[in-house]
């Protein structure tokens, strides 16, 4: 049973003429490519099929909305931090972020994914900065989790949390072996549900 029954995909976006109504409520996802954002998004929502939209070949640097219930959403923010990509692509991603981050009122909340192994870096503080200028609260998942032993984790995990603290709340997931599922079902639900717009 989903736990999201009414979840399915909205459309994908490129400008910002392109968004959703901004009515409601919706949080966004936002990780470095490759992070394991679209595995946690299909985790938490628990649809399998969710990945694969945002990964269809021309969606993965497009602003991916999915309805969750009634009028809450989630946002699938392009991946970033991917070597390969032209400047024309960067600078496109840049203006894309801040007309996003600029124009949605309903804008609840940010899960920021950092693979556990590779740590915060410089364009998730980018990311971080985004939320802040608006006053939005971030919630890093540190993801893959299972891919580390329980002490490097709980280390990577404390000394990421003293990093960030006063700034954003922080936990450790894995999609692969369900790790934190609940703590971050229940950060999602409270951030979106205590966002009145
Ligand atoms: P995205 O580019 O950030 O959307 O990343 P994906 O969700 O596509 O994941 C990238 C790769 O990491 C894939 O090969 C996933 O199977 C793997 N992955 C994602 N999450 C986890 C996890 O929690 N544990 C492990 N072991 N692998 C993961």
């Amino acid at each position: 049973m989903s736990v999201f029954p009414e979840a399915r995909f909205l459309t994908s976006a490129n400008t910002a003429a392109q968004f959703v109504p901004d009515v409601g409520s919706e949080l966004a996802f936002a990780g470095r490519s490759n992070a394991g954002k679209s595995s946690a998004i299909n985790t938490i929502v628990h649809r399998n099929q969710f990945a694969r939209i945002s990964k269809t070949p021309g969606r993965t640097q497009l602003v991916n909305f999915f309805v969750l219930d009634k009028e809450q959403r989630i946002v699938d923010l392009p991946g970033y931090g991917y070597a390969k990509v032209s400047t024309k692509m960067q600078n496109h991603w840049k203006s894309l972020m801040e007309n996003y981050f600029s124009a949605r009122q309903s804008l609840a909340g940010m899960f920021l994914i950092v693979d556990v192994r590779r740590g915060f870096g410089e364009f998730d503080e980018q990311m971080l900065a985004f939320g802040e200028a608006l006053g939005i609260t971030t919630h890093v998942l540190l993801t893959k989790a299972d891919k580390m032993k329980r002490g490097p984790a709980a280390a990577q995990y404390q000394k990421t949390r003293a990093h960030l603290v006063g700034r954003a709340t922080v936990q450790l997931f894995s999609s692969h072996n369900r790790q934190g599922l609940d703590e971050a079902r229940g950060r999602l639900r409270e951030l979106l549900d205590r966002h009145t717009n």
